[in-house]
């Protein structure tokens, strides 16, 4: 249920249809807005009827039901954008984020040297895992508490905030001390326990797409969170499991102006593990922002053929800095096509 107040509604008129809320068994989601103050009514309560008497009650303008199932995350309670601010970096406003590293955390000096170059390249946040999730179990796993501390030192250095996966509900306060956020890996979109206990940390978090999810079942993953109290989540397409053989997955580009359609999410693309291969990263970046992503979070190595993980969907410290150089070249293409125009109607 939707309870909008009339743009007249005074702090204690909506003080007073919170309590109603809850009386009713239901939870209260305050959004405030510039004009007006809308009040989600979430839960599965038998008392709805007492909630639509509401209605008569002072300072409420109206009061309908939410069609969509993702409540919290849905436009109709939020038709504005929201911006997550990871310690002073703003995902979702008019700046794109460019977010890179490494796929995992592999030495003090493969973080700082990394750190440092994609700093200096234009990158505005800082990823490495320290806990991977591997598809075998004879992978490497990761320098877990080790690759936490490196990377506090890479944010000290270069004033990057971090983001890493957290695969446990074990882990996840540790995790929350050391990083600014707080990534789901596409593996666990669906681990709702999970889900639950990250919700309770207020942490902004990256939730990855599962390969194998729609998009109503991604956003259904990023109500977890919300519902769980935790309103800063930022989504990311990572690629598909599809019929495609020559890619590691495939990028669902239109599932990113979906999401943002049917959201007020910020919606990042990880081109890395969307294409599988370094030289698709730089036209599938470009696609990425023009279909209007927030940013991009992208696998970079001092050397990738020696990478522990995911090497050959890393850039170097020069291919990334010609992608952060290259970002700007859909605009003027689409400047010059536009000038050609008005010369040949002249
Ligand atoms: C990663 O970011 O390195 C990673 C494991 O991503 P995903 O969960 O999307 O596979
Ligand atoms: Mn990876």
């Amino acid at each position: 249920m939707i309870i909008s107040m009339s743009e007249q509604a005074t702090e204690q008129e909506i003080d007073h249809v919170i309590q109603r809320i809850e009386e009713c068994g239901f939870q209260a989601h305050v959004v405030r807005g510039t004009e007006r103050t809308i009040i989600g009514a979430v839960g599965s309560g038998e008392r709805r009827s007492e909630l639509m008497a509401l209605r008569a009650a002072p300072g409420v303008a109206d009061i309908v039901p939410i069609a969509h199932p993702f409540k919290l995350v849905g436009r109709q309670i939020k038709q504005g954008q929201t911006i997550v601010n990871v310690r002073g970096v703003p995902i979702g406003g008019p700046d794109i984020v460019m977010i890179a590293g490494p796929c995992s955390v592999e030495s003090r000096d493969q973080l700082l040297e990394t750190a440092r170059a994609v700093r200096a390249a234009g990158a505005t946040m800082l990823r490495g895992g320290a806990y991977k999730p591997r598809t075998s179990p004879y992978d490497f796993q990761g320098l877990g508490l080790e690759a936490l501390e490196l990377l506090r030192e890479a944010r000290e250095e270069t004033g990057l905030p971090i983001v890493t996966e957290v695969m446990s509900e074990a882990d996840v306060d540790t995790v929350a001390e050391y990083a600014d956020m707080l990534q789901v890996g596409a593996r666990n979109m669906q681990n709702y326990a999970l889900l639950r206990r990250i919700a309770t940390t207020k942490h902004p978090v990256l939730l990855k797409r599962s390969p194998a999810a729609t998009v109503k079942e991604w956003l259904l993953a990023a109500e977890y969170l919300l519902a769980g109290g935790n309103p800063n989540v930022v989504l990311c397409e990572r690629g598909i499991k599809t019929f495609v053989t020559e890619m590691r997955n495939t990028l669902d580009l239109a599932a990113v102006a979906l999401a943002k359609e049917l959201s007020h999410l910020p919606v990042i693309v990880d081109p890395s593990h969307g294409t599988g291969r370094r030289s698709l990263i730089p036209a599938a970046s470009r696609a990425a922002v023009a279909i209007g992503a927030d940013g991009l979070i992208v696998e970079v190595h001092p050397c990738p053929e020696r990478a522990l993980s995911d090497g050959e969907q890393s850039l170097d410290f020069a291919g990334f800095a010609q992608l952060t150089a290259s970002l700007s070249e859909p605009v003027r293409k689409l400047a010059v096509v536009t000038s050609e125009v008005a010369m040949s109607t002249t």
